[in-house]
């Protein structure tokens, strides 16, 4: 029989379309984080946490069953009693879960709210396109009015600006109401019924039992044939015409960018009104960052009282991927190294380095006997700009050298109070 260290096994991978986020990376993604919560607290948003996996009807009644993301994209199993679950392909419909749940609403129905996590979609993974993905969600519930839109859009916009985002690009649109929707519904209709050659299979389906979605399908030759498709706006009520006027008018003197986009749909019945998308020529093909709208309809659809609501998603991987920040800037390196020669010195070293860590200095030490050279070496690779040199002649002589890597002085420094001498120093 083989020796039991002989036999290879096999190196567990992890799962396609997922990714692990390494130190080096996480400073980003942690300080991104901070930025926004920061801002969004500012504007009045609170944090919800909502659990990874719903009830698979939550996605379904809320996505819609003829979406993407519900039709092919959700990892839905049955749990050990056979009850379908999913993990959560979005966070919107768990908030919206959360609220009516919770009665939310109840002491005061406007709520404003943030969340950031991971989202799951079995999705053909590439480049900017995870199974797991990260998603940084704001939600608004209880204001109908148009302002809110463009607050959102603005703080949105600004949330980038602040992480050092260029290029990106808000482009809106207006999806009517369930009063003016059916007309347009019916244009729509009747254009895409000349053109059932040219739509993808999903599309045909789709074109009689939800003509909308036709126009959100990513599909190249989709895209194409719904290019001269009529246009929403067209087709807007007048309450809904001056809601999106008043949306416009406000990112206007915001001084907020935007393009009016009619292809920006969301196929959906309870989608009302404002939908947006920050684009960007940074991501190649995968260019949106972030996209969101309003769901008048939602609270009520999933057994609430009827009020209205909006938000957005970004892409947090994206955002990562696109931002002027580069992770070596939130890096975190060693304040002091402290090299100990000896077995008395590491032992010391090691009352030391809690101690100063517990004072918020980062300060490190080697447990091991390496040499001096060795040591100053790891001190040099962790870019420590202080050393602290000890060995048992130092402690017995009662003071320690200091070393500025920098400028390789050396001073010697009492032992007695050496926590506090090394905070004096303000190696900070
Ligand atoms: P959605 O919930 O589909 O409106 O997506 C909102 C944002 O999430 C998009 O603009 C993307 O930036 C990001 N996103 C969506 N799906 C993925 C994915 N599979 N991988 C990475 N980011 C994604």
């Amino acid at each position: 029989m083989k020796d039991r260290e002989e036999i290879p096994y096999k190196m567990i991978q992890l799962i396609r379309g997922f990714k692990d986020i390494l130190p080096g990376e996480t400073e980003l993604w942690r300080h991104i984080e901070k930025v926004a919560a920061s801002l969004f607290e500012d504007f009045g948003f609170k944090e919800i946490r909502i659990p990874v996996m719903e009830k698979t009807e939550l996605f379904a009644r809320s996505i819609g069953e003829d979406t993407d993301i519900v039709e092919k994209e959700m990892y839905t199993f049955p749990d050990r009693k056979g009850d379908l679950i999913t993990l959560r392909p979005e966070a919107t419909a768990s908030i919206v879960r959360s609220y009516i749940q919770h009665k939310l609403y109840a002491s005061d129905p406007v709520r404003k709210f943030y969340t950031i996590g991971p989202m799951f979609r079995r999705e053909r993974p590439q480049k900017g396109r995870y199974r797991q993905f990260y998603q940084i969600n704001a939600e608004v519930f209880g204001v109908g009015s148009a302002y809110i839109d463009a607050q959102l859009i603005f703080m949105l916009m600004n949330l980038f600006s602040r992480l050092s985002v260029t290029d990106t690009e808000a482009h809106i649109n207006s999806l009517g109401c369930p009063v003016c929707r059916p007309n347009f519904r019916t244009a729509i209709s009747e254009f895409l019924s000349s053109k059932t050659d040219a739509l993808c299979a999903d599309c045909q389906r789709r074109s009689s039992r939800n003509p909308l979605r036709v126009l959100d399908c990513k599909v190249p030759t989709c895209r194409e044939a719904v290019t001269d498709a009529p246009s929403v706006l067209e087709h807007l009520c007048p309450e809904c015409a001056e809601h999106f006027d008043i949306l416009k008018t406000s990112l206007k003197n915001l001084d907020v960018p935007f393009v009016t986009d009619k292809r920006l749909v969301r196929g959906l019945d309870y989608y009302t009104r404002t939908t947006f998308e920050i684009q960007t020529g940074s991501l190649g093909a995968q260019n949106a960052v972030a996209g969101g709208g309003r769901y008048d309809g939602l609270v009520k659809t999933l057994g609430g009282p009827d009020i209205p609501a909006i938000g957005f998603a970004i892409g947090f991987d994206r955002l990562t991927e696109i931002t002027g920040l580069k992770a070596s800037d939130f890096e975190q390196k060693p304040d002091v190294f402290i090299a100990a020669l000896g077995e008395k010195s590491q032992s010391k070293a090691l009352e030391w380095a809690c101690a100063l860590n517990m004072q918020g200095i980062k300060a490190e030490t080697a447990f091991g006997d390496s040499s001096l050279k060795s040591q100053m070496k790891r001190a040099d690779k962790l870019a420590a700009p202080y050393v602290l040199i000890v060995g048992d002649k130092e402690l017995e002589e009662g003071a320690v050298l200091l070393r500025n890597m920098a400028t390789k002085e050396q001073v010697s420094v009492p032992l007695d109070n050496i926590v506090e001498t090394l905070k004096a120093n303000s190696l900070k």
